[in-house]
Formats: C-alpha cells, structure tokens, sequence
C-alpha cells in the first residue's frame, strides 16, 4: 500500500480499505481545518491506483468496504472514478459499499447520469462537512459552497442512491453566533434529510486560521455547557425522516446515539438532564481530538 500521510477516515470506515484516489484537498480552505495543510493536493495517477487495488485483492481478498482517500475523491470526473469502481467490484468479489468524503460542488459538478452510474458501480456513501447551516458562519470559515449549493447536493446525492452523512460542528459560530449556528444547522439538515447526522465540536487546531481567531481574541469558543445548549436547540430544530443521529466522535462532551425522528424526545432528555448537572461531561483530558 501506498500511501502520504496524514491519512485520514471517518471513525465507521475504521474497517474499511482506505484506497488513495487524491492526495489532499482541492479546497483546503476551511479555516478550522488542519488535515491536508502539509500536503499540496493531487490527483493520483490512474495507472497508479489501479496497481493498489491489484495489490490489495491479492493481500485482502475478502475486502467488503472500501474508503477512497483523501479529502474529496469525488473532485475527480466519473469518466475517471468509474473505472476505479469497476476495478474494485472485480477485485473484492464480496465488496459491500465503497464511501468517501465529498464536497458540494464536486456532486454539483456531476450529472444526475453520472451520479447514479457511480451509485450502481458501488459508490453508496459520502460524508459532507456541513459544519454549520447559518449562511454568516459559513462565509466565515470560507467552506468554499453556499448553503444552498450543500442542500442541492446532498439532495442529488441521495436521489441518486448515493446516502449522505452530515458533519456538524458544535460551537462553529463562537460565542457569536452560538444560538443562530445551531437553529440554521438543525433547519438546513432538515433541508438535507441525510441518514446520518454526526456533531463533533469545534478544535482550533495550531496553523489554522481559526486557532489564529482565537488567540487575537476574535473569535471566542463556547464553553462546555454552551455545546449542550446548541445541542438541544439543533434537535429541536431537525425534522428529518429517518437518521442516524451521533454526538459519540471523540471530540464530544456528551456522547448520544438515536435514530431522528423516534429518538428526539430521548435524545433531548439526555441533553438536558446534562444541562441540570444530572450527567458529568466527558473531562477534557478524555476528549480526543
Ligand atoms: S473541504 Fe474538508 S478537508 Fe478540505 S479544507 Fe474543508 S474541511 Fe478540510
């Protein structure tokens, strides 16, 4: 296997063959994001990752989930992902779904037709960032697509086949815009009506623009208890109709697992049985981040 690190995957593709298709991210602009700003961002060549996935049928025959890598794989044309997919339903004869991170404008960029063939040759998962749904919050970390166009293209997505897992981020609007970020957040996601809904909560992480806000004082975190606030603000404000709702991502102070909408109430019951001190918060030396 070959891979340039740092490589990074969704904690649920923890199993999965993670099959570098990009190096990188094509935006690489988000400004809470550290994950690819050491690697400058490429399309690996086709000969290349072909090679890999002949390596890895001999060393794994019985691959069932495949990851491609890196931050966006599907910037790449169907003409080019298509024959990557084909290779990998050759290679893994027992392969069950084949995920990747996604951008809007990489879906936008698609055809329905395009979508739905990489659908049908085995593309059945993508995790988008949505990280906030209020349009000021979004400008601000420069997520480099408008509300509107996350919408479009976690719709198109999924009217493809193709099922979407939204990424929020607790505390992505600051002190701020903390009450704004999570009501929009739960609106849009209800826009979305993804399967899954994973929160993480923010980390400012060194080298990033958004670490440089916080230490000239412009941008100001929330605080622990302010991360459950917006919690039940963005469950009260998400009506979806049927997703798997986790806040368990090792960034978290509460870990929640459900199913929206049967486990709202539940769900809301545990934030706010926190919110009264009834539940400890996960202590910071325990979060991983
Ligand atoms: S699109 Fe994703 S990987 Fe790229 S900079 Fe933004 S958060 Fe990071």
């Amino acid at each position: 296997m070959r891979y340039r690190e740092p490589v990074f995957r969704p904690p649920s593709e923890a199993n999965s063959y993670l099959l570098p298709v990009t190096d990188g991210c094509s935006h690489n602009e988000c400004t809470y994001c550290a994950m690819y700003l050491t690697k400058r961002f490429s399309v690996r060549p086709p000969a290349d990752v072909l090679e890999d996935i002949a390596h890895a049928a001999e060393l794994m025959p019985e691959t069932r989930r495949v990851f491609l890598l890196d931050g966006d794989a599907m910037t790449i044309s169907a003409s080019r992902l298509i024959p990557i997919l084909e290779a990998l339903r050759e290679a893994f004869p027992r392969l069950q779904r084949v995920s990747s991170y996604v951008n809007a404008i990489s879906i936008n960029n698609k055809s329905d037709e395009d979508l739905v063939r990489l659908r049908e040759l085995g593309l059945s998962l993508g995790y988008i960032g949505l990280e906030s749904g209020d349009p000021l919050v979004n400008d601000a970390i420069v997520k480099g697509a408008t509300i509107d166009e996350q919408v479009t293209a976690v719709e198109r997505a999924q009217t493809a086949g193709i099922k979407m897992s939204v990424m929020v981020l607790l505390g992505m609007g600051g002190r701020a815009r903390t009450r704004e970020h999570a009501i929009h957040t739960g609106q849009v996601l209800s826009r979305m009506d993804p399967r899954f809904i994973s929160c993480l909560c923010v980390t400012p992480v060194e080298g990033t623009p958004l670490h440089a806000q916080v230490q000239d004082g412009t941008f100001e975190m929330i605080t622990p208890e302010d991360t459950l606030n917006e919690l039940d603000l963005l469950l009260q404000n998400t009506e979806v109709s049927g997703a798997v709702f986790r806040s368990n991502h090792a960034s978290n102070y509460l870990p929640l697992k459900g199913r929206l909408p049967v486990d709202r109430n539940r769900l809301l019951e545990a934030v706010r049985a926190a919110r009264r001190g009834e539940v400890a918060l996960k202590p910071e030396h325990l979060r991983g981040l």
